[in-house]
């Protein structure tokens, strides 16, 4: 079929009723002649906005060029330069709020689609690319410990091995890749592409130590003394809760334990030694990304319902677009502009939730319309799960058991916006555990910056 050129090339996936009882990933990829397609679309502007679009200026028009070229290794090469988790950003990274939202085809058609390229260019070099450069480099003499094993930590641990550093990574699980494993779902993000990602830096030289919990299993005063240099990226794993009547009864989950037991500790196969609840009505509250991934988990757990429940309206929902498109297409039932009031049980167990319906107001301090509670429009879900997803904060321990750092008044720890740098010498901080929970490609940008802060101090 002949497709305009104000028109996008679709990435395929799987069909949503298949997909639905399955973990495979959804989005399937575009393949060369996709990606060499949608490529021809980018008009190589003189002044991209995409880049300006992007939180860490990827070049983009110029690792698309390379892919119009037929140059991918090029374009590897061009991306790795301002991302070293492309494979990964190409997948989760909200692109329709960034770098798409401003790209000049958007303003007659659609943007090209600068994370499907992303994604391709990314797959190719972790997977296909022959004349990939993973070497050790000359070794510095300089040790920097990175608390941590998210997206922050690779990063930063990946430019300061490349720059010859003697870098180990402490990670308080015993895997690594922080919300990229224990949080993002396969269906999304399959985790042998982030294994990979590991694998190199492991060729790269960093060390893991898993199983380490820095400020129970060492002090980051211990790691302060045996480095040059410190980088926290620790992330905000601490889940909210809804604080209502009926949140400690059975069947009530964080979406963090929920996702954590399903995806890290592998619950969804029918042989797991920790195994999970399979909740047959379930509701879910909230409406970002976690909230999402807890309800389409919940649906591929066996759910015949999966009900999502958010306060605010389809506008707001901070998902990327993406994903409840998925979510709805899979079956998902929103719920919008409605709020739990109470969690109802029986013998200790959830049997359903109490809600009222809201209505908008006028915008508040962040700019959105409140929610307000239309009286006397409660009723109520029969269900046997409840996941919350309402965000997450930093966990306190680092705070609890370190002196020198100073943190905000929301436990996130302060930071210089370019260096990383904290108020405790050579101690250097980026991520979520900064600016609690964001996005992927952030604290991917943070760990870079501080390794650059940090090479640029020890030369
Ligand atoms: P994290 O990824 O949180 O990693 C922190 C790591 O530090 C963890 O492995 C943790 O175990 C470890 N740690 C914590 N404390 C200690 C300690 N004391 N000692 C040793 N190790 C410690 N972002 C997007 O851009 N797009 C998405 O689609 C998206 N979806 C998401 C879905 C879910 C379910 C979740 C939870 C988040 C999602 N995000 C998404 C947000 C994104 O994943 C985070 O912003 C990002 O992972 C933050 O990276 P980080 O390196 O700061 O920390
Ligand atoms: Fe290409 Fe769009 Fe960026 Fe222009 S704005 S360089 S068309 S991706």
């Amino acid at each position: 079929m002949a497709v305009s050129n104000n028109q996008r090339i679709k990435m395929p996936v799987q069909d949503a009723l298949v997909r639905s009882h399955n973990f495979n990933e959804v989005s399937l990829g575009l393949d060369k002649e996709m990606a060499l397609r949608e490529a021809s679309r980018c008009l190589n502007c003189k002044t991209p906005l995409c880049v300006q679009g992007c939180p860490v200026n990827v070049n983009i028009p110029k690792f698309i060029q390379f892919i119009k070229e037929d140059n991918i290794e090029g374009a590897a090469t061009s991306l790795k330069i301002d991302n070293v988790l492309s494979s990964i950003c190409g997948r989760v990274c909200p692109q329709e709020s960034q770098c798409e939202k401003y790209c000049i085809r958007g303003v007659k058609g659609e943007s090209v689609a600068i994370g499907a390229l992303e994604r391709y260019v990314g797959d190719f070099d972790l997977f296909e690319n022959r004349n990939k450069d993973v070497t050790k480099v000359l070794p510095n003499g300089k040790k920097v410990a990175v608390v941590g094993s998210g997206p922050s930590s690779l990063s930063c641990a990946s430019e300061l091995a490349m720059a010859g550093f003697d870098v180990t990574i402490y990670e308080a699980f015993h895997k690594a890749g922080g919300v990229l494993v224990y949080g993002i779902p396969e269906f999304r993000l399959p985790k042998d592409l982030v294994q990979k990602v590991i694998e190199n830096l492991m060729k790269m030289g960093v060390k893991f130590m898993f199983n380490s919990v820095i400020g129970r299993t060492i002090t980051l005063e211990e790691l302060r003394e045996d480095s040059e240099a410190v980088f926290i990226g620790t992330g905000a794993g601490l889940p909210s809760f809804l604080k209502i009547k009926g949140e400690n009864l059975n069947g009530v989950y964080s979406a963090n334990e929920y996702l954590t037991r399903v995806n890290l500790m592998k619950a969804y196969l029918a042989d797991s030694k920790t195994p999970i609840q399979r909740g047959k009505n379930v509701v879910v509250v909230g409406a970002g990304n976690v909230a999402m991934d807890s309800a389409r988990t919940a649906l591929r757990m066996g759910a015949d319902n999966v009900y999502l429940v958010y306060r605010r309206g389809r506008e707001e929902m901070p998902a990327r677009e993406e994903e409840i498109i998925h979510a709805q297409e899979e079956g998902i039932q929103f719920n919008l502009l409605t709020n739990p009031v109470e969690i109802l049980g029986e013998n200790g167990r959830v049997v359903g939730m109490k809600c009222i319906k809201m209505e908008l107001g006028e915008p508040d301090k962040s700019g959105r319309r409140r929610p307000l509670e239309i009286v006397g429009s409660e009723f109520v879900f029969s269900c046997d799960q409840i996941i919350v997803a309402l965000g997450t904060s930093p966990n306190p321990l680092i705070r609890k058991t370190s002196e020198g750092i100073d943190f905000t008044n929301k436990g996130t720890i302060i930071a210089n916006e370019i260096t990383g740098e904290t108020t405790l010498e050579n101690v250097y901080a980026g991520g979520d555990a900064v600016t609690g929970a964001a996005t992927v490609i952030l604290a991917m940008g943070a760990g870079k910056r501080a390794a650059k802060a940090i090479i640029d101090k020890n030369n």
